[in-house]
């Protein structure tokens, strides 16, 4: 049979990639009856947690495992129930149990991440981002954020909601080979862009940003400083890493199921009452009506366990990207920033280049079990498909793996990049050695 492009029902407008995975499905998926479709997702799920949970080793950057004590709190049925308005004054009669998640989970999050209030209804890290765009910023106005291939994610950039806010987005400074903004010019950048709000923090954070020089040269323009936290939120709730509310940044935002570990959601913190107020009419009755209150469970009893953990998880994640960067350079790999000494984060970036690039090696290393994903390199020119490979520590560290493993995860991503083995050949291996890992924390 000829596959033609521009076959699939769900998204004909995709790629020539997408369109032949999506029509391959299409063909096998539709017309199903409601008994079919259940054992189809049943048995999707299934195969999910094994290839995920059980026996992948999960090296991808954006995501974790929830606690146990969390998983335990998340029903789904509460998350079926619409909440709406501030506890005392909800628009649906009868909720004051949820008030108590309400009151709980902000609370936490507001003390945990070093500030005096959290908005923590927003769904995603995006809609928390839009939600400073809205309270900061008019349409038209300017925002300085890090360049893509620095790491600056799409809900900084015209693509995101940046452009959906309709502002203009410049990219800051950045100084490639320090992995760095590029402090020297960054005055005079913005002494001439008059950027309503500089966001920072981006998708790879291998090192901390210099946050009190980035507010003080905010300061002389007047523009709002946001700090993206949703990658190192796990390390900055464990007080390692830096501090960015405490250095100067108005608002933190993050993503609250990357290092974080918890539910799916965002969390937007400040110290400022006044930016808070804003933020939260943006939040709502500005992004959101009814509320998915299930999250705030799981987002409370998280927030209160990196209270007690965060140190030690944090300090265990930092000590596993170190190990693991040094294993890889050892195995072959050009390891990203090796001057610089690597990564002061859980995060590790590896030169893709000689494998096709970050995307193409990813998609061999996943055939092999281990989960990972492509990142720019800010070294790369523009244009150039993203070279690096991303490496996030927190879900392995999650999962009980030590420093000392590091050794046995840079040799199965050898056999399949270096090495050419066949990915099928390692699969069972790293099976085994995900299996080998229990009691996690
Ligand atoms: C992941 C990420 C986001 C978006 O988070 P979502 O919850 O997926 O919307 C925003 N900013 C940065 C820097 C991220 O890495």
């Amino acid at each position: 049979m000829v596959i033609l492009e521009g076959l699939s029902r769900v998204a004909p407008w995709a790629s020539a990639r997408a369109q032949r995975r999506l029509s391959e499905l299409e063909s096998v998926l539709a017309g199903q009856d409601a008994a079919e479709v259940v054992r189809t997702v049943t048995g999707t799920l299934g195969e999910h947690r094994r290839a995920f949970d059980e026996e992948g080793v999960v090296l991808y950057a954006g995501t974790n495992t929830m606690s146990p004590r969390a998983l335990a709190v998340h029903e789904a049925a509460v998350s079926s129930r619409p909440s709406m308005g501030w506890p005392g004054e909800k628009f649906q009669a009868g909720l004051e149990h949820l008030d108590v998640l309400e009151t709980l989970a902000p609370l936490r999050m507001a003390s945990l991440m070093d500030g005096e209030f959290a908005e923590v209804r927003l769904q995603s890290a995006t809609l928390a981002n839009l939600a400073c765009y809205t309270a900061f910023a008019r349409p038209g106005d300017t925002i300085a954020v890090l360049p893509e291939a620095a790491g600056g994610h799409a809900s900084h950039h015209a693509q995101g909601v940046a452009g959906v806010r309709g502002l203009r987005v410049v990219d800051l400074p950045y100084d490639a080979a320090g992995f760095t903004i590029d402090h020297a010019l960054l005055p005079g950048f913005l002494r001439r862009e008059r950027p309503a709000i500089v966001v920072v923090g981006a998708s790879l954070m291998l090192f901390p940003h210099d946050v009190a020089a980035v507010r003080a040269a905010c300061d002389e323009v007047g523009a709002t400083l946001v700090y993206d936290a949703s990658h190192v939120a796990g390390l900055i709730a464990g007080r390692r890493f830096q501090r960015p509310l405490a250095d100067g940044a108005h608002i933190l935002t993050m993503s609250t199921y990357k290092s974080f570990g918890g539910p799916p959601g965002a969390a937007i913190v400040t110290r400022d009452e006044e930016l808070a107020a804003r933020v939260s009419a943006a939040a709502y009755p500005g992004l959101t009506a009814n509320y998915d209150a299930a999250r705030l469970a799981p987002l409370a009893v998280t927030a209160a366990e990196l209270a007690e953990t965060g140190p030690a998880y944090a300090d265990a994640c930092m000590a596993a990207a170190l190990a693991l960067a040094r294993a890889l350079q050892g195995a072959g790999f050009t390891v990203a920033a090796a001057d610089l000494g690597w990564t002061a984060s859980h995060h590790v970036a590896v030169d893709a280049a000689a494998f096709g690039g970050g995307d193409e090696a990813a998609r061999a290393l996943a055939a092999g079990g281990v989960y990972l994903s492509g990142i720019g390199l800010p070294c790369q020119p523009p244009g150039e498909p993203m070279r690096g490979l991303r490496i996030g520590t927190q879900e392995i560290t999650r999962r009980g793996f030590v420093p000392d493993q590091m050794g046995a995860v840079a040799e199965l991503m050898a056999r399949i990049l270096i090495k050419g083995e066949d990915p099928a050949a390692v699969l069972p291996d790293t099976a085994a050695l995900r299996r080998s890992v229990t009691g996690g924390r």
